[in-house]
């Protein structure tokens, strides 16, 4: 059933790594299985067998092949450098060859303990289990970069965490686990070695049409080179969040991916009403990962990746620093552009001009005046094109309306200038801006129908509309609608 494995990281110095066999637990059951996924990635779906998934899944089977792993790193945590993290409850089971001749690493999370669990019980709840996997499918479907889901099983044990909760195995599809972490665990240790070989597997998978090659020019220059094309995805990484309204919520150099996909789905989600002070994470006491804070705090992960690297940039510290300094500082005007690419589209502009970025500004700026929805206002934006019983659906959204009211011909205006008609601009509207994402109300109500009453239906119901975000659905549960006062979720919990 499994494609082969390619044992990339396997290969690696032993130092990378602990080899780590994972624990079994009671009772392995399927409860979600991507399969579409699977097919890309090469599984043999004839040959499916959903008991022997199940056990392979949680963890009781390991893969032919396959030779598990935790993969060691460091990171800084709210701003704290930790120079011991690691996979605590994860394991790398090794990499294949997707169908389009991608490299894709396959990791069990909440597989059981390994050697960098410290006081952790290497498992993982079915509730965060399960936000993840629908948080990073929806993440999929918008079209923004991100690890993914294949399966997910319940393991007929509890964990136990602020209450006990069924425990679960989620087997995630990355590009690869290299974060800004990795690089940090080894940096620290000043096994500049190390730091080299981890900067080489990470341009062979993520950037191999990098300028300089190993055999031509100075090898900093390939190091720079490096750093800028991480900046680069970042940059639009982040600029896709804040377009969608994600937040990480833990944005730890830990949880920063050297291949610019989002990783790991902790008390992340998306806002309701704009308000770009918006924190979720119960453990973000003082508002350090907020919606508006995310660029910054990505520009200052990526200096902690810059630092790793000075020793390969430039024999010449100084020099080093001058240069990875100036990549670094690069990243504003990068994610500049990116966001207001981003935010054109959301406008439904393809040209470019010098007064977009203002222009999207100016209707955030409305929204937070008129405490509208974020999701909402941009998707009603193509109905105001239909005429003006869909401008009132929009300005609907709005309990002030004067600032939208000024917007909306400084819009029209800008639109004429496109020279497309205006059921052209509806069209792209509605494909760039979602009708649905995981509002976190239903999220909630998803995990706790699984957690609490063993009923996955309201999981099902909601990944199978996530991931045709632009479609409107149909069905009883309107998925569009906003929480009423009494659903909203004000904090999401790590305790994952
Ligand atoms: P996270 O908050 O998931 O990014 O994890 C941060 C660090 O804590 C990583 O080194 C994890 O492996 C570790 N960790 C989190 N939860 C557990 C757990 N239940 N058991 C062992 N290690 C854990
Ligand atoms: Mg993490």
């Amino acid at each position: 059933m499994f494609p082969s494995f390619s044992l990339r990281y396997a290969r690696l110095p032993a130092r990378l790594r602990a080899d780590c066999l994972p624990t079994p637990v009671a009772e392995p059951r399927l409860v979600a299985f991507n399969r579409e996924l699977a097919e890309e990635l090469g599984f043999d779906l004839a040959a499916f067998d959903a008991g022997r998934a199940a056990e392979v899944f949680a963890g009781n089977a390991v893969p032919e092949g396959a030779e598990p792993l935790a993969m060691a790193y460091a990171g800084h945590q709210f701003g704290n450098f930790v120079p011991q993290l690691g996979d605590g409850r994860a394991l790398l089971l090794g990499e294949v060859v997707d169908r389009r001749g991608r490299l894709r690493d396959l990791q069990l999370k909440g597989s059981g303990r390994t050697p960098f669990s410290r006081g952790g019980d290497g498992r993982a709840p079915l509730g965060p289990v399960l936000r993840e996997y629908l948080v990073s499918e929806a993440m999929h479907a918008l079209g923004i970069p991100t690890t993914r889901a294949l399966a997910a099983v319940t393991s007929g044990e509890r964990v136990f965490r602020r209450i006990p909760e069924p425990g679960a195995v989620l087997t995630r599809v990355a590009a690869s686990h290299l974060r800004v972490g990795t690089f940090q665990y080894f940096a620290a240790r000043r096994d500049t070695e190390a730091v080299q070989l981890l900067a080489d597997e990470a341009i062979a998978r993520h950037y191999p049409d990098l300028p300089g090659e190993l055999a031509e020019g100075p090898l900093g220059e390939r190091y720079l080179a490096l750093l800028e094309a991480v900046v680069g995805r970042q940059a639009d990484l982040v600029a896709r969040w804040m377009g969608t309204g994600f937040i990480h919520g833990v944005m730890n150099t830990d949880n920063t991916s050297i291949s610019g996909e989002t990783i790991d789905y902790g008390p992340c989600a998306f806002m309701d009403t704009y308000d770009p002070r918006t924190v979720f994470s119960s453990i973000d006491e003082r508002g350090r990962y907020a919606y508006l804070n995310q660029p910054v705090i990505a520009q200052w992960n990526l200096a902690r990746f810059a630092e790793t690297l000075l020793p390969l940039i430039d024999d010449d510290s100084e020099r080093a620093i001058a240069r990875a300094t100036a990549v670094i500082e690069g990243f504003t005007e990068r994610y500049e552009a990116s966001w207001q690419a981003v935010m054109g589209g959301k406008l439904g502009l393809a040209l470019q001009e010098e007064g977009d970025g203002a222009l999207a500004q100016g209707l955030l700026d409305a929204m937070q005046a008129g405490h509208a929805d974020f999701t909402l206002a941009f998707r009603r934006l193509a109905d105001v094109l239909d005429g003006p019983e869909g401008e009132a659906r929009l300005a609907a959204l709005f309990d002030d309306r004067e600032a939208l009211a000024a917007w909306l011909p400084r819009w029209r205006e800008r639109l004429a200038r496109e020279g497309a008609d205006e059921s052209e601009i509806a069209r792209r509207l509605r494909g760039t801006n979602p009708a649905v994402i995981p509002r976190n109300h239903r999220v909630e109500q998803a995990l706790a129908a699984a957690a609490e009453e063993d009923d996955f239906a309201p999981f099902e119901a909601l990944l199978a509309v996530i991931t045709r975000p632009f479609e409107e659905p149909h069905g009883e549960v309107d998925y569009t609608r906003p929480p009423h006062d009494g659903e909203k979720v004000l904090r999401t919990f790590c305790g994952t």
